[in-house]
C-alpha cells in the first residue's frame, strides 16, 4: 500500500488534463472585436498569457481566439478591458469547462 504523502504531486499539465469541456458549437463566449488600427499590445499579450492557449496569431498576424478549451479564468476580459476588443460572457448553462477537483 502506498502512502498518499509518498506520491509526487501531479504536474499542472496532468491536473488540467482532468478537466472536460462541453463546447457550445457556434456560440463562442469569447469574441474579439478587431480594430482597423491593428491589435493592441494587451490583446497580443493574450497569446502568451491565456493559460489554456486559446489565443494565437493567424497567418495575417492578427490575434484570433478559439475558446473551446477556455478555463473561464477571466484574464483576457481583465487585461483587455480598456481596449474594448474582447466581448466575454460565461457560457450558457450546461456548457463550458467541467472542473475535476481532487
Ligand atoms: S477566460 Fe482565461 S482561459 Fe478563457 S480565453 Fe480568457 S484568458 Fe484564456
Amino acid at each position: 500500500m502506498t502512502d498518499k504523502k509518498d506520491k509526487p504531486a501531479p504536474k499542472m499539465e496532468e491536473r488540467l488534463y482532468q478537466n472536460r469541456y462541453q463546447v457550445d458549437e457556434g456560440r463562442s463566449h469569447v469574441q474579439i472585436h478587431q480594430q482597423n488600427k491593428g491589435d493592441s499590445p494587451e490583446l497580443q499579450a493574450m497569446t502568451d498569457l491565456c493559460p489554456a492557449g486559446c489565443y494565437r496569431l493567424n497567418e495575417a498576424g492578427r490575434v484570433e481566439v478559439v475558446a473551446d478549451g477556455c478555463m473561464e479564468c477571466g484574464s483576457c476580459r481583465i487585461v483587455c478591458q480598456s481596449t474594448g476588443e474582447i466581448e466575454w460572457s460565461y457560457p450558457r448553462g450546461g456548457y463550458g469547462i467541467l472542473f475535476k477537483f481532487g
